[in-house]
């Protein structure tokens, strides 16, 4: 059957050297006969089809075309479009594609609805006159997608293979294969680890100031860590707290030395170096009252007296399971050409394609996020149409 279908391909997607682009690895329980033993091409062919279901093929050099139709007729379903990621980035990305009538499939990862949805009032994103709660908004459009057809799984990505065109996704639930792939999966803020942080996120724990800083006019805050992103968040406070105590672990500064100069001559912030947080005080009245400090030096434990503390301790890019499959920038974000399309040694890897954190250091918002989904959303719609689909 298989057989048939390859002889009944196209020319052009049955190359002469179709066959050696294949290696079967056969099991060694198959039998004692070996394809290297079978004379014919179509003898090798038909041995291998009546092993089909035990062998597994890899790819040798270029991942040519007739692989790709191979995948297709042993695959039953072959995605247009997969989603990684379920924050604004990927949703409206997920809203886009289904209203081309492609089905999309979001894979929700281990932090459904991202950033937003950690998050209380949005105040910044374009529509809500009187803001809305973060949470709210993703539940929004996550309706607004399912509307226009998108589905969603609530699983992890494991293991990508983009060797070849479908893409094999490997997740929690089992295999995956698609056309094309966006990769809107974020990047998730560095906490401390702290449960007492953790349980006061969004009642005055917060990891973004351009977010949450408004909410904090004319009360003493403090801000932890010390690179550009303290430095900066720490500097935009200063609009709206009354004072913002910088706390650092170690006397050195990861800062340049630009910022660190600008905040250290600011007259509200106040540097205190050498400084750990212990706990976060106010779990029980579910605002965050001060915070335990420890001086890593003397030893000495005291207490500071704030109504928020800001998370500047840098973000992770969640890539892990693309390692060596796509170029990442010198802090881990996806590089992107043409804003969303994705390179492997700085050639563009076709049909995939990356929005939002993942792939944005420098601007980090809602809005931002989902003007790169709705691009990401167009790039494949062009691709699939150029691809014959
Ligand atoms: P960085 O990795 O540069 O700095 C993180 C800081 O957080 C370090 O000071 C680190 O301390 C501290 N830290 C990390 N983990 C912990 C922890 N568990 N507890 C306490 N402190 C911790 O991240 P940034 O986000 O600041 O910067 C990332 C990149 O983005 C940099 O290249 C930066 O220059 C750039 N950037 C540029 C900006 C600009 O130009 N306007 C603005 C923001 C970022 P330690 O030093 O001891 O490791």
């Amino acid at each position: 059957m298989l057989w048939r279908k390859m002889r009944q391909m196209p020319r052009e997607r049955a190359p002469q050297n179709w066959k050696s682009s294949i290696s079967w690895e056969v099991p060694q329980a198959a039998g004692s006969s070996t394809l290297a033993a079978s004379r014919s091409p179509q003898r090798r062919v038909r041995f291998a089809l009546s092993l089909i279901q035990r062998a597994s093929y890899e790819v040798k050099g270029s991942a040519p075309q007739a692989l790709k139709s191979t995948r297709e007729n042993l695959m039953t379903e072959i995605r247009s479009t997969v989603i990684l990621g379920s924050g604004c980035a990927g949703l409206t990305a997920a809203i886009y594609t289904g209203r081309a009538g492609l089905n999309p499939l979001v894979l929700e990862g281990h932090e459904p609805g991202g950033q937003l949805s950690m998050t209380t009032t949005v105040e910044n994103f374009p529509g809500w006159p009187e803001g809305i709660q973060g949470p709210e908004l993703i539940e929004n459009m996550r309706k607004q997608a399912a509307r226009f057809g998108a589905t969603f799984q609530p699983v992890d990505l494991n293991q990508v293979d983009l060797s070849a065109n479908p893409f094999r996704l490997q997740t929690s639930a089992g295999e995956i294969l698609t056309r094309t792939l966006i990769v809107a999966s974020g990047a998730s803020a560095r906490w401390l680890g702290l449960p007492s942080e953790h349980a006061l996120i969004g009642h005055g724990v917060s990891s973004c100031a351009t977010c949450d800083g408004f909410f904090f006019r004319d009360k003493e805050i403090a801000v932890v860590g010390g690179g550009d992103s303290a430095m900066e968040e720490a500097l935009f406070l200063t609009r709206f707290a009354s004072k913002v105590t910088l706390l650092h672990r170690r006397s050195g500064f990861r800062a340049s030395k630009i910022m660190l100069d600008r905040v250290q001559a600011h007259p509200k912030i106040v540097l205190r170096p050498n400084t750990v947080i212990e706990e976060v005080l106010g779990v029980e009245e579910k605002e965050v009252k001060g915070v335990r400090l420890r001086d890593v030096t003397t030893g000495e434990v005291t207490t500071l007296a704030i109504s928020g503390l800001f998370l500047g301790i840098g973000h992770e890019p969640n890539v892990k399971m693309f390692a060596g499959q796509i170029d990442l920038d010198e802090s881990g974000y996806i590089r992107t050409t043409g804003n969303v399309l994705v390179t492997h040694n700085e050639v563009v890897v076709p049909g995939l394609f990356a929005c939002g954190d993942v792939q944005d250091r420098r601007y980090r918002q809602a809005i931002t996020a989902a003007g790169s989904g709705c691009m990401a959303a167009l790039e494949v719609e062009k691709f699939l149409e150029a691809d014959g689909h």
